[in-house]
């Protein structure tokens, strides 16, 4: 079969012919409906070098994947061949406290995950092939009803972080409070709308782009605001002085998180999401008080079954643009460039 892998660091992945994967006992071969090409396969391929990660090239692109069962592993049940699934992406060891609970981001035993820290297509061989080995069947969700593999795709990644860093700020999220998402591409349009489904809160998206911020109106946001240098008070300004109650940044530069903190409430919620290398200085003076600051990586088990039910019911809606494997290097210049709107969906 062919697959797009990520050959070495530093460099294009190149669509290449492997062998087609044969589940072991406990594993899952699933036939890829979809992939989602994400901003992260981007720092892969231009930020990381050895050491950056406990794990290294070649691996198959691709974490953002549902499809068919396609093959069961010895022992594996309640799973049937043909039966329509989505791929939960962070493969902990299974074992430790927070993989029981479903939090395998947070694996608190990297030594017994398959890989440390990563899944398919983060060191081991991802979705951006005609199949996918799962190594341990948990990691395989049935679809609910009524929900496409190739529309599933996303919410994997780009629904469920966003869904994450969302749900742990709930309780500030109340009718009268403000969020500001920052970065409205692959995970902010979904966040947007994650935002509009499970809270009253009113939103305020930021982006550098115009159509992106025509994208966050389509999903529901409340005000649009160019990034720039009057971004911070305009968005102060529509807050009635105050600021908001969430940041969400998609972003994750020196200048968003500059932005963030200039934005924030006091007693807030800052999720830095966004991996773009920047940091925020924080002292007592520089930033609001009781504004906690917290990075996310992806969610938890129960959060995706959460998000695939708000994907059945169409509440969520990631926009998608749906691509062959031939032109997944398409995809990524595309996002590189800034003519990307939405998600783009590898359909291998
Ligand atoms: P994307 O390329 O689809 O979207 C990024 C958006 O940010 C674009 O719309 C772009 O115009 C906008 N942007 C860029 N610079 C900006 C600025 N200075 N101000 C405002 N907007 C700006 O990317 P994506 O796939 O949505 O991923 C977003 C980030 O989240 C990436 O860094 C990615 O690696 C990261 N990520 C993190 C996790 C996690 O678990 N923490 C998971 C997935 C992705
Ligand atoms: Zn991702």
């Amino acid at each position: 079969m062919r697959a797009l892998r990520l050959q070495r660091w530093k460099s294009e992945p190149e669509l290449v012919e492997v062998p087609e994967p044969a589940p072991g006992p406990g594993q899952v071969v699933v036939r890829v409906g979809g992939a989602g090409a994400c901003h992260s396969d981007l720092h892969l391929m231009d930020d990381f070098d050895e050491g950056s990660v406990p794990w290294n090239p070649p691996f198959t692109l691709g974490h953002e994947n549902a499809g068919w069962v396609h093959a069961l592993g010895d022992g594996v049940t309640g799973l049937t061949v043909g039966q329509p699934v989505a791929v939960f992406g962070a493969w902990g060891c299974g074992t430790c406290a927070r993989c029981r609970v479903g939090v395998d981001p947070y694996c608190e035993n990297p030594a017994g995950a398959p890989v440390p820290g990563g899944g398919g297509g983060l060191g081991l061989d991802g979705g951006m092939a005609e199949f996918e080995l799962v190594p341990d069947a948990r990691h395989v969700v049935p679809l609910p009803a009524g929900l496409d593999p190739v529309d599933a795709a996303p919410l994997t990644d780009a629904g469920l972080t966003p869904y994450h860093a969302i749900r742990r700020s709930w309780h500030r999220l109340a009718p009268g409070s403000t969020t500001v998402v920052i970065g409205i591409g692959g995970l902010g349009h979904v966040g947007v709308q994650i935002l509009k489904a499970t809270t009253a809160t009113r939103v305020i998206a930021v982006d550098t782009r115009a159509d992106a911020l025509r994208l966050a109106e389509e999903c529901g946001a409340d005000l649009t605001v160019p990034s720039g240098t009057t971004a911070a008070e305009e968005i102060r300004q529509a807050t009635g002085g105050l600021g908001a109650d969430l940041v969400l940044d998609f972003v994750g530069a020196d200048a968003t998180l500059a932005l963030g903190a200039a934005v924030a409430r006091t007693v807030s919620d800052l999720a830095i999401v966004g991996i773009g290398g920047g940091t925020l200085p924080v002292g007592f003076f520089s930033v609001p008080y009781e504004m906690s600051v917290a990075t996310t990586y992806w969610g938890s088990r129960p959060e995706l079954i959460e998000v695939l039910d708000l994907g059945a019911r169409g509440l969520v809606r990631p926009k998608t643009v749906r691509l062959p494997l031939d032109d997944a290097l398409t995809a990524y210049r595309r996002m590189r460039d800034g003519t990307l709107d939405g998600r783009a969906v590898i359909v291998p």
